[in-house]
């Protein structure tokens, strides 16, 4: 900008923005966005409070909405079952593991999810952290180096990025849900590196669409590739007993080397985990820095997550519910002639608005109508693809989808 400022105590004559915070180039285009959001007369649609539990209505500002903001697909964030077995957890264990489970050991609690999640993919053992996004980053970042690639769907979540940054290895990505056109991109190129990592979503967090899980197992073998899934959006959402992409397409867990997933949607908590073979466990357990330099899973989530387990298996009515309200806003969405981009209806539903100032003054419309659904703008979406993301829970009824794709079509 050539700003110089004066130098009075005889320090360096350094340019303003290589020492100030707000000068930073991702805080300039916040407040750029501030002060078009004041000039336009629309209120920040983000960090908005819930007073209450976020299932299919929230409270915010005391007042009852209808909430299609929030992860929680089976509802059961809030449910007395599980809240009960969090605070048995608290009254065991505390509220903190108090160091990383290395040095400081372990509790039960903990190793009983981690033992749970094994068993619904039916492999060796799975390791949980507490984020999955920081599952990704140390995962991927750890695992590999500046000799391998890494080739992801276009669409993969932030956190694979920024694990990849971290390993040092080659990057590609190839087109949306395109597995013909990986294997293209592998014939070209897998002879010029060691390992070779593909990943790919069981379900793309703003598309709401699904992998075919078989051609990627089959691909990734023929060129001797690893394959991680990352399932944050279908396990408990996706099969007959909600065990995932791997059910819902009939393929054998076994054959993907690295499943990855998170505690923040259908499971009720905050936290990721890994799941495969032995190696791929012990690996992370004793040699990950982002895990054994880090502190454990809270046991309270811990139980919180395993007490779903047990009602997702006890209650698969649940996963079928939330299906059918995902099918439902669909099929009625399009209906109504809206644009629903790739969804399958599951449990992630984008209304492409096709602007970012669209989806933002959509949402605020919507938001004065008592109804809570987040706009998705430029940079997350390419621009023309600027929406509005329905995430659907178990609990949606047919009226409330009814009544907020009719106010949708009456606001636009
Ligand atoms: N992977 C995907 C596909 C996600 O959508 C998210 C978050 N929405 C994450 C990883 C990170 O998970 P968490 O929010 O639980 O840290």
């Amino acid at each position: 900008t050539g700003e110089r400022p004066m130098v009075a105590d005889g320090g360096l004559d350094v340019p303003e923005k290589f020492y100030r915070i707000d000068k930073f180039p991702g805080y300039t285009k916040i407040a750029l966005f501030r002060l078009a959001a004041e000039k336009l007369r629309i209120d920040d649609p983000y960090f908005i409070c819930h007073e209450g539990v976020a299932g299919a209505t929230t409270t915010v500002g005391g007042r009852s909405m209808l909430n299609f903001s929030s992860y929680n697909y089976l509802g059961l964030s809030g449910d007395s079952r599980v809240s009960a077995a969090v605070k048995a957890a608290i009254d065991r264990y505390g509220t903190s593991l108090a160091a990383a489970p290395r040095v400081a050991g372990e509790v039960a609690v903990v190793r009983e999810l981690e033992t749970a999640i094994a068993g619904l993919y039916g492999v060796d053992d799975a390791v949980t952290f507490a984020s999955g996004h920081v599952t990704n980053v140390n995962t991927i970042g750890f695992l590999f180096g500046p000799k391998d690639l890494i080739i992801h769907d276009q669409l993969v979540h932030n956190s694979v990025i920024e694990g990849v940054r971290l390993s040092g290895a080659a990057r590609r990505a190839f087109p949306h849900n395109d597995p013909a056109a990986l294997d293209r991109l592998l014939t070209e190129i897998r002879g010029n590196f060691e390992r070779v990592l593909v990943v790919i979503e069981g379900l793309y967090s703003m598309d709401g669409d699904s992998p075919a899980l078989a051609s990627f197992v089959e691909i990734k073998r023929r060129h001797r590739a690893f394959l991680m899934v990352d399932e944050a959006h279908s396990l408990g959402v996706l099969g007959s007993s909600g065990r995932g992409i791997h059910e819902h397409c009939g393929v054998p867990a076994g054959d993907v080397d690295i499943w990855m997933g998170t505690l923040s949607k259908s499971f009720a908590g905050c936290g990721g985990f890994i799941a495969g073979e032995q190696a791929l466990v012990d690996l992370i357990r004793y040699a990950a820095p982002g895990y054994n330099a880090s502190v454990g899973l809270a046991p309270a989530l811990a139980a919180a997550s395993s007490a779903v387990i047990r009602i997702m298996l006890d209650e698969p009515w649940r996963l079928e519910q939330l299906r059918a309200a995902g099918r439902y806003f669909l099929e009625q969405a399009r209906l109504r002639g809206m644009n629903t981009g790739l969804s399958e209806g599951y449990c992630v539903v984008p209304l492409i608005t096709g602007s970012s100032l669209k989806a933002v003054s959509l949402s605020k419309k919507l938001a004065r109508q008592g109804i809570s659904v987040q706009p998705i703008i430029h940079p997350a979406v390419e621009e023309r693809l600027a929406r509005l993301r329905f995430f659907i829970c178990y609990a949606h009824t047919q009226t409330q989808i009814d009544h907020t794709l009719d106010e949708i079509a009456r606001c636009r």
